[in-house]
């Protein structure tokens, strides 16, 4: 290079780089190194182009002595292997020279565009920046076919130097700016951010130290922003309060991780219970890179606490009583159980019914049965051990688990007779329930958590099936589980399934029994129920009775009985052989006396068949007296008032009422079968039916003994002053159509 040449390379180098340095626009600085190579390379008809690349398209930059036109047609051209020198130098990121436009292949697509404007050569070289980039190209055109020589070519490579220095500091530049812009709009979308969130955000240092504060209002700090910001917050709260947060801030930084916790603190608002999350931040103070912070968000979730504790309370608890509901007890039977398997030492779980309760809930409301309710639960709860559990798991049935009550089985046997003496307890006080007061009974069902009852289901299973037992005594007691009841449980089930269906079957029937007096004369009938059973041939009513009781379904019999009964009657007014004075006996049971649509259901059935109550006798056992006295009268005299007659049945067994027998409507008594057996001995029983016949007789009452069998013990009934008998001596119990044929067999023969 000769010595002009290189004065004007490092003058005109001078000035591209001090404009450079200084932040010249890049298109003046640009214009200037295209004006410079053409000034400085040989030939006088050189003419500069510089493009940038972006992403596939190269675009217009500077060619100050191009046509403008030229410049704005070729602006935007993808590169391609056979795009022009420019868009092939870029493609290929190597130098394109290109002698003849009009012959070059390169040129096919663009070769009249470049003649049209009088260019006929083109040697294109492609900046490239420091980091191996194409930045965009640098082209000398000439508008004659040329070659460069090597000289021409070194001093291309200046300028593409100078061009890819301008180029790249102005797309650092770029990214710089667009970096400003950037954290701008985050910096603004953070401040929105923490302007409308519900939750405050601290920045904390490692040594717990507040370093910003952002969020609403201030009612969830413990002071005003500014006055906590460059404050410890182990100077702020108490040692309590503050050494948990600080363990978390200990914890973020060196875990690295997300840390989620709830912690109460007290607060301008109150006491709040606050959802924290805290994050490690490395950077946070540019100037103290060694310092590391933790961004802590605090949320109030004191109402989001409050309504799960009042899911769970609703979940857990029985809102009538407030106790622990059946959810909860299994969980703490769980528990228990567990405790038992460690210990070895034995728990009771007692199953609490109440006696009747059904009745104060029908006749006062159910208002009136929630009071007694939660009275009852009142009282419980004051007999047993705080430690102890009280639940109430249906209507009226409550449940006391006691998790330890003895080191052994008989420990805990005596000692939870005890506790149900103390639960019987509660019941001897009347409740009182508006102006009126009741006395009620429970009863009770025992089932020890020991070593062979681990299964929390059967533990509250067998003390159900103890509590069922206690009631089959007649309620106000306490019992004891045991397996055999259980299977005896599961039979009685099965035995209820099989009446529904022998029910809607029509299986069921009466048989009827005759009495007759001392001459042999027809006074009355029972009707005795059978069951016509299509698989196990006919059974004895003391089979299926009780089980008809427990479950309900005694009335459906008895109206079954009642209606065979209504029949008969009918037949025998058609037939006219009976009197005004011959009647039927019905058998009561205990529930339907007690019940209170047994008159209604008796007059519905005889009224359809047109019978009087005068020609029906209703049987009750001498037990049935000894409850409930007054009500018992009244019920009886209701029923006397409408027509029906008594008759005291298996009377003698039950001891307790012969002195007030006087005070009930009674016409009859049938002394139990038990005395007529003995009767021959001339022993006790003897006595007894000679006392009860004494006895009736000096009431007025007529009497009958039931289940004679002998001659003999006829006799001996008849020196005794007897009314009239009934048993096999005169027939067995048959249907309906045998007793007719009987019946009118025998007033022929008798009277
Ligand atoms: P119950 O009322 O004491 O009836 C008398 C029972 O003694 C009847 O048994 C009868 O068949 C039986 N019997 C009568 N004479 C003799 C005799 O000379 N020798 C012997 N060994 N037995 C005799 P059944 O029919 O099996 O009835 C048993 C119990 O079932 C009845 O005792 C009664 O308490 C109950 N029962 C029967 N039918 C009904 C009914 O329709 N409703 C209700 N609630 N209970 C009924
Ligand atoms: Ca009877
Ligand atoms: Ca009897």
């Amino acid at each position: 290079m000769n010595t002009i040449r290189l004065e004007k390379l490092l003058s005109h180098q001078q000035n591209i780089l001090s404009k450079i340095a200084l932040g010249t626009a890049l298109n003046d600085v640009l214009n200037d190194i295209c004006l410079s190579i053409e000034e400085i390379i040989d030939d006088s008809s050189a003419k500069c182009s510089i493009l940038s690349l972006e992403g596939e398209q190269l675009f217009h930059c500077a060619a100050p002595n191009i046509s403008a036109e030229y410049s704005q047609l070729i602006n935007g051209v993808h590169i391609g292997p056979n795009v022009g020198s420019c868009g092939t130098a870029a493609y290929r990121k190597s130098r394109v020279i290109v002698e003849n436009i009009e012959t070059s292949p390169l040129w096919e697509d663009y070769k009249e565009l470049a003649l049209g404007f009088g260019l006929k050569s083109c040697w294109s070289t492609p900046i490239i920046s420091t980091q191996s980039k194409i930045l965009g190209t640098f082209a000398i055109y000439h508008n004659i076919a040329k070659v460069p020589s090597t000289k021409d070519l070194e001093l291309i490579d200046y300028f593409v130097h100078f061009s890819s220095i301008a180029l790249e500091k102005n797309v650092n530049f770029l990214k710089a700016e667009r970096l400003i812009v950037d954290l701008q709009q985050s910096n603004d979308k953070f401040k929105a951010f923490t302007q409308v969130m519900p939750d405050l955000t601290f920045i904390l240092d490692e040594e717990g130290k507040y370093v910003d504060i952002y969020g609403v209002s201030d009612e969830f700090l413990h002071n005003s922003p500014n006055r906590l910001i460059n404050r410890n917050l182990n100077d702020l709260f108490s040692k309590n309060d503050a050494l948990p947060i600080m363990a978390i801030i200990e914890k973020t930084l060196a875990s690295n991780e997300i840390q989620v916790f709830e912690y109460e603190l007290d607060v301008k608002k109150g006491r709040v219970v606050f959802e924290g999350r805290t994050a490690p931040i490395n950077d946070y103070q540019p100037e103290n890179p060694s310092k590391r912070h933790v961004v802590w968000i605090a949320r109030d979730i004191t109402e989001r606490k409050k309504t799960e504790k009042k899911v769970e309370k609703l979940a857990f608890f029985d809102p009538l009583t407030n106790l622990p509901n059946r959810r909860m007890l299994t969980e703490r039977l769980n528990m228990c159980v567990e405790r038992v398997k460690r210990t070895k030492k034995t728990g009771a779980l007692f199953f609490l019914d109440l006696d009747n309760f059904k009745r104060i809930n029908d006749s006062l409301g159910h208002s009136a049965g929630d009071e007694l309710l939660v009275e009852l639960a009142k009282r419980l709860s004051s007999v047993i051990r705080a430690s102890d559990t009280i639940a109430r798991v249906g209507g009226d049935e409550f449940v006391i688990l006691l998790e330890y009550i003895g080191e052994n089985n008989e420990h805990a046997n005596i000692e939870s007779e005890i506790v149900a003496k103390k639960l019987q307890s509660v019941f001897h006080e009347k409740f009182a329930i508006g102006e009126l007061a009741f006395q009620v009974g429970c009863s009770i069902g025992i089932c020890l958590v020991d070593n062979e009852n681990f299964l929390t289901d059967n533990i509250l299973k067998f003390a159900d099936t103890a509590m069922y037992r206690s009631k089959m005594k007649g309620g106000n007691s306490y019992s004891f589980y045991d397996p055999e009841l259980q299977t005896l449980l599961e039979k009685q089930t099965e035995l209820e399934t099989d009446i529904v269906r022998a029910i809607a079957c029509n299986e069921f029937c009466a048989y009827f029994q005759p009495q007759v007096n001392i001459l042999g004369q027809v006074t009355g009938v029972e009707a005795l129920i059978r069951w016509d059973h299509p698989g196990k041939g006919l059974i004895a009513p003391n089979e299926f009775i009780p089980v008809a009781e427990q479950y309900g379904l005694i009335q459906e019999l008895q109206n079954i009985v009642l209606r065979d009964i209504c029949t008969l009657l009918n037949q025998l007014n058609t037939d006219k052989c009976i009197d005004e004075s011959f009647s039927i006996a019905i058998n009561i049971s205990q529930c339907q006396f007690n019940s209170s649509t047994l008159k209604s259901e008796l007059l519905k059935t005889i009224n359809d068949f047109n019978i009087r109550p005068a020609q029906i006798k209703l049987e009750i056992t001498e037990s049935m007296l000894s409850s409930d006295i007054d009500n018992t009268i009244k019920q009886m005299n209701e029923l006397k008032e409408n027509g029906f007659a008594f008759s005291i049945d298996d009377f003698g067994t039950g001891y307790s009422c012969l002195t007030h027998l006087s005070a009930f409507p009674v016409k009859e008594l049938k002394i139990d079968k038990s005395f007529i057996d003995k009767i021959l001995d001339n022993g006790t029983g003897y006595s007894i039916v000679q006392v009860i016949i004494s006895l009736a007789k000096s009431l007025k009452i007529s009497i009958v003994a039931e289940g004679v069998e002998s001659e003999e013990q006829f006799e001996k009934l008849k020196g005794m002053n007897i009314d009239s008998i009934q048993g096999y001596l005169i027939a067995k119990p048959m249907t309906k159509d045998a007793y007719l044929s009987w019946h009118l067999n025998n007033i022929t023969s008798g009277t």
